[in-house]
């Protein structure tokens, strides 16, 4: 997350009438993520009055540095690697153990073809469960429409895990599988096998390395930070409690100033949306939507170690380790030092949602000294991100459970009134994304447009 580069302005007054000076049509966009900002960049470069209301003193949201995210190829992000150039923005590469993805079993590092070499059951399994996938998979036609008829319905009925059940895999095999999914979607317990293979059409044309190609120079806190560069009004702070319609208008309220605008563009997560007072209140499906929806669970730690603890052993990369540990890799290039980026998801991660940040890095650091004699003697800091436990955010992302591609797909794209919704839940083929969150911004800007012709 990054700062907004100018202090906010202090709403002077409790009502702040907006853009009817110009005649210009006007819009409230709430949260400063990349939805929002570039749902408001949009508006503000097509003659709208824009004001962006944000609650936290930064801007960014679950985007930024301390995530660390990998960005795709131009091929796999595209609307993302516009932004960057059209910004000038620098990245570098990501480097070949990021690309292909290694394992950590029994403490052992394992590239992919050294698994087929020293686990050739386990490393066999899971290839066949990645060809079962790729053979489904290429019943959606459609990614954007998943769910045409009775049978792929069928598929968001039953759970990830479930249809892993019945594929036999030996126990090494069924954890790593069972950690892939996790630190990519949710604990495949909790998500719909329709959404799996949908996701799996989405990128099946696109290449495992073109997935995580690169990293903005800086983390992808400097896209947040350049498009607030750009948008006029930001104001930071400004946590919004509600919302109303009033005739032609919408009034939006941030602790004690009210904002007034033709349209209100709301680009925050679920879990924080079902927070806010809507007037009048949402449609019973999308209440229901609200309570129901499944995000995914992914916590992630930056371990500062004084040393390599981990001595000779090559740990490095994206690894999805045997014992629930998630995606790990050294992080030389963006903190400097022997860091260590861990990651907890799914239900390892919601396990110890009622343990303090602390207490769940000791947790963290026993595993690792148990593998890493000293690693706890080593140790000297740490910065945690829990989405999770954010009220801002509720998750790491939307990851559909069973049943809930059925009711709500395409929901959150049609507008209630004067109320329009964006961020990375709202997009049809890249939720849980930077590219997501960016196309949710273009698109509901385009649809004010439209509305306003
Ligand atoms: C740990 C982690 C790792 C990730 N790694 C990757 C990756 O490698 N690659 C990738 O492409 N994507 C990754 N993502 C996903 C990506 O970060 C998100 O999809 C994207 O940032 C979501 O943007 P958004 O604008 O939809 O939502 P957000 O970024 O959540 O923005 C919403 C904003 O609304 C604000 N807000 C909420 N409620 C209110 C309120 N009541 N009033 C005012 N403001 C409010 C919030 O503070 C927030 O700033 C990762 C996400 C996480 C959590």
């Amino acid at each position: 997350m990054v700062r907004a580069s100018w202090g906010w302005l202090v709403a002077a007054c409790l009502a702040v009438p907006m853009a009817q000076a110009a005649n210009k049509p006007s819009a409230i966009v709430v949260g400063a993520g990349l939805a929002g900002l570039s749902s408001a960049y949009e508006l503000e470069k097509a003659g709208w009055q824009v004001t962006v209301l944000e609650a936290r003193d930064e801007v960014g949201g679950r985007s930024g540095p301390q995530s660390g995210e990998w960005i795709g190829s131009k091929s796999a992000m595209p609307v993302l690697h516009n932004y960057i150039d059209l910004f000038k923005l620098s990245t570098h590469k990501a480097p070949g153990e990021v690309q292909r993805p290694a394992f950590l079993v029994n403490g052992q590092y394992l590239t992919e073809s050294e698994l087929a070499k020293q686990l050739p059951r386990d490393a066999q399994a899971i290839d066949k469960v990645r060809a079962e996938l790729a053979t489904l998979a290429q019943k959606i036609t459609d990614p954007s429409n998943p769910a045409p008829d009775r049978d792929l319905l069928t598929l968001d009925q039953t759970t990830v895990a479930r249809w892993l059940d019945g594929q036999g895999l030996p126990p090494t095999a069924r954890a790593l599988v069972n950690q892939m999914l996790r630190s990519r979607f949710d604990e495949p317990s909790r998500i719909s096998l329709l959404y799996l293979l949908q996701q799996y059409s989405v990128y099946q044309q696109i290449g495992e390395s073109e997935r995580r190609a690169a990293r903005l120079n800086g983390g992808s806190g400097v896209l947040a930070q350049a498009f607030a560069k750009r948008v006029r009004q930001i104001k930071t702070g400004q946590w919004v409690s509600r919302v109303q319609q009033q005739g032609e208008h919408v009034v939006v309220q941030a602790g004690k100033h009210e904002y007034r605008a033709d349209y209100v563009v709301l680009s925050v997560p679920l879990p924080a949306l079902g927070k806010i007072s809507l007037s009048p209140s949402l449609d019973p499906l999308r209440s229901a939507a609200i309570k129901d929806i499944n995000y995914g669970w992914r916590d992630s730690m930056l371990l500062k170690f004084k040393k390599p603890v981990w001595g000779q052993t090559r740990l490095s990369g994206e690894i999805y380790s045997d014992e629930g540990l998630g995606v790990i890799w050294l992080e030389p290039a963006l903190k400097g030092g022997a860091n260590l980026m861990v990651t907890l998801a799914g239900d390892n991660a919601r396990l110890l949602q009622t343990l303090g940040d602390r207490q769940v890095v000791d947790q963290v650091l026993f595993k690792l000294d148990k593998r890493y004699p000293g690693a706890r003697a080593a140790f000297k800091g740490y910065e945690v991100t829990r989405p999770g436990k954010d009220p801002l955010a509720g998750g790491a992302w939307l990851a559909y459970g069973p049943g809930e591609m059925s009711r709500y797909w395409g929901l959150w794209e049609k507008p209630m009134g004067r109320m329009y919704f964006a961020g990375e839940h709202t997009d049809k083929l890249f939720p849980g994304t930077l590219e997501g969150a960016l196309r949710s911004g273009q698109r509901v800007a385009q649809q004010l447009l439209s509305a306003q012709r």
